[in-house]
This record gives structure tokens, C-alpha cells and sequence, in this order.
């Protein structure tokens, strides 16, 4: 359990919304059951609107209640469910989303997602003064002003359950799998995948790589009976197929690699107790926060604690491995 912060009311409130926008991510349910049942609590009715930016602009609401979230906290995905909405760069939309949460009485919006919808949360405030406050919704946990997010603890634990499985048959042919998990910028996913399955190396997209150099590594550890799992964890990366050429390079040198690209299965399933946790939590403080006057902030967490970051430091941050967990992969691959 986190620790939370003792907050003042010093606001009141009729009506808030909150959306889940960008990718789904394990546990969004949670964290909407808990804000509906702490705001109804506090006589805030909670308006759910469908599909993030893309359902307000079209006004796709529905009133949310205690009932209404009954049994949902085991469910993975959304049950607002989530879109992405390019036209929400259009200033002239934003305009358009504020004037409906206007007519609609709405006196906050809570965003759950990634940086992307955090900056068109924030954009409505900057614009437009609406009250709105983020929560950190993404299985790649690359946001910054938070040290977990929303569905990566789970994302990571379906990761390695598959992994467990391929490992079996890596060890018995003598062979490699190369298996790429998510993470285009921010190899965190990897990073904790690779040390929770033992893998033998993990590439992620903060270091350059040198498929050669790899490769005759690989190869080298094989030949010498020295492959600890014979499991390479890949982030995707940036470029196209990464994993693909290097299992070509591997090839080209005579190695007989495999490719495992786990791809969407590494966003569904039931979230983890954890992040069944930590979304019932922020999503408990985020209505204690509105009340509190807090606004176009991340609630988030850090060290062990709940707290707030402005959204202005939030988007666009490029969240940083930090050196001891670089440190821990770096001592104990092969
Ligand atoms: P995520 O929230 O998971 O990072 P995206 O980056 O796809 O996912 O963003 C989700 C949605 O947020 C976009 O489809 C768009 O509607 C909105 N959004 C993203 N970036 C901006 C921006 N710079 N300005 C306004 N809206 C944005």
C-alpha cells in the first residue's frame, strides 16, 4: 500500500467525467471503479465517456454509478473503452470538446492513459480552463513523474509467463529466442522482462546496437555451452522488423534463431493484484485530489508514495532507466 497525502477540502463538486484514451492497458477498470465509488461516495455524480477524445467530441456519455462497476475489477482492457483521436490535435476540436463539457455541467475530467493523452488533457486546460487531472494508464511505464503505471505490472508478468514456456524449448533444441516485447522508446517492459525470465541478453532501445558484435556473442556463448537460457529479450524499438534483421544477421553467421514477437497478447488479461492496487489507489486520491483544488497534475507515484506532478513537466519527458537497474541486466546476463 501506498502512502497518501493528508488533503483539505477546499472545493466542491456536482458532476466529474473520466475517460480512458490512447492504448488500453490492464487495470483501467480499477481505477475507474474507484473513482466512480469515491466520487459517488462524496455526492459527485461521474460521467464515463466512451472511446477518450474521440467519444467526448461525439458525446458518447454514460452515467456511471456503484452498481455500474460492480465486477469489473478483475476485467482487463476498458469498459469505457479507448480510442485514438488524431483530430483532437486540431485546436478548433479542443474548442469544440470544451464548449460539450461545458454544456454538459462537467466540473472536471480525469484522462487515464498514456503521455499522448495526458498532453490533449492538459491542452484543455491551457486552452480553455477546464479542471482535469492525469492518470498514468500505459503498460510501458514511460511516463515520467511516476514511478509505475497502470497495467505494466501486469504487462510484464504475461511476458514472462510466455517467455517460462519458450524457454523450455530453447534449452532442448540448444537454440535462441530472439522474443521482442513493446517499449519503442522506453525499454522498460524489457528491462524487467529480461531480469525476471533470466534472459541472456536483453537489447533496449536506449543502447545503439551492433547486430554483428551480437550475434558473434550469441554464437560464441552457444558454441562454448555457456548459454544461461538462450532467451534474448528485444524491445521494439524504433526501426521496423529489428528483430527480424538480427535474427538474419544471427543467421548469416550460421546460428538457426527464432523469432517470438509477443506483440498485443502483452496488453490483455486480468490485471495483477498489483496494479488492481495501485489503480484503486490513484483513482481513490484522484477525487480527493479535485477536492482538494488540485488540477492539471499526474497523480502518480513515487518512493512508495502517492504524489502529484504539474502535466507541463509530464508530456513529452523521456522517462530514464535508472543505472541500477542498466547495472543489475548488465551483471547478470551471460
Ligand atoms: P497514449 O495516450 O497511450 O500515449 P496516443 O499518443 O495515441 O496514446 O494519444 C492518445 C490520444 O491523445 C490521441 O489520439 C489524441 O487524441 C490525443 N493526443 C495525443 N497527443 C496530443 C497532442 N499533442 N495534442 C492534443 N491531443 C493529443
Amino acid at each position: 500500500m501506498y502512502s497518501l497525502p493528508n488533503l483539505d477540502i477546499t472545493e466542491s463538486f456536482n458532476k466529474v467525467a473520466v475517460m480512458t484514451s490512447g492504448g488500453d492497458a490492464p487495470g483501467m477498470n480499477p481505477a475507474i471503479r474507484a473513482i466512480v465509488r469515491t466520487a459517488n461516495k462524496a455526492g459527485i455524480e461521474v460521467i464515463g465517456i466512451h472511446r477518450g477524445f474521440q467519444g467526448l467530441i461525439a458525446e458518447e456519455f454514460e452515467t456511471l454509478n456503484s452498481r455500474s462497476v460492480s465486477h469489473t475489477v478483475q476485467g482487463g482492457g476498458t469498459l469505457l473503452k479507448s480510442a485514438r483521436c488524431p483530430a483532437f490535435h486540431d485546436p478548433d476540436v479542443r474548442t469544440r470538446a470544451a464548449d460539450i463539457l461545458t454544456k454538459h455541467h462537467i466540473d472536471a475530467l480525469i484522462v487515464i492513459g498514456g503521455d499522448g493523452s495526458l498532453a490533449g488533457a492538459h491542452l484543455l486546460t491551457t486552452e480553455h480552463q477546464i479542471r482535469v487531472l492525469g492518470l498514468p494508464g500505459t503498460i510501458d511505464n514511460d511516463i515520467c513523474g511516476t514511478d509505475d503505471c497502470i497495467g505494466f505490472d501486469t504487462a510484464v508478468n504475461t511476458a514472462v509467463q510466455a517467455i517460462d514456456k519458450i524457454h523450455d524449448t530453447a534449452i532442448s533444441h540448444d537454440r535462441h529466442f530472439l522474443v521482442e516485447v513493446m517499449g519503442r522508446k522506453c525499454g522498460m517492459i524489457a528491462a524487467h522482462v529480461g531480469i525476471a525470465c533470466g534472459a541472456e541478453l536483453v537489447l533496449l532501445p536506449e543502447h545503439p546496437l551492433d547486430f554483428k558484435d551480437i550475434s558473434i556473442q550469441l554464437s560464441e556463448n552457444r558454441k562454448a555451452g555457456f548459454s544461461s537460457s538462450g532467451i534474448i529479450v528485444v524491445a521494439e524499438g524504433q526501426g521496423p522488423d529489428l528483430t527480424h534483421r538480427l535474427a538474419e544477421e544471427m543467421r548469416s553467421i550460421g546460428e538457426d534463431p527464432r523469432v517470438c514477437i509477443l506483440g498485443h497478447i502483452q496488453r490483455g488479461g486480468a490485471p495483477s493484484s498489483h496494479d488492481r492496487i495501485l489503480a484503486s489507489t490513484l483513482g481513490n486520491i484522484s477525487i480527493h485530489y479535485l477536492l482538494a483544488g488540485y488540477q492539471d497534475v499526474l497523480v502518480g507515484v513515487s518512493n512508495g508514495s502517492v504524489t502529484t506532478t504539474p502535466l507541463s513537466e509530464v508530456i513529452g519527458c523521456q522517462k530514464q532507466l535508472t543505472s541500477d537497474l542498466i547495472r543489475i541486466i548488465e551483471e547478470l546476463e551471460r
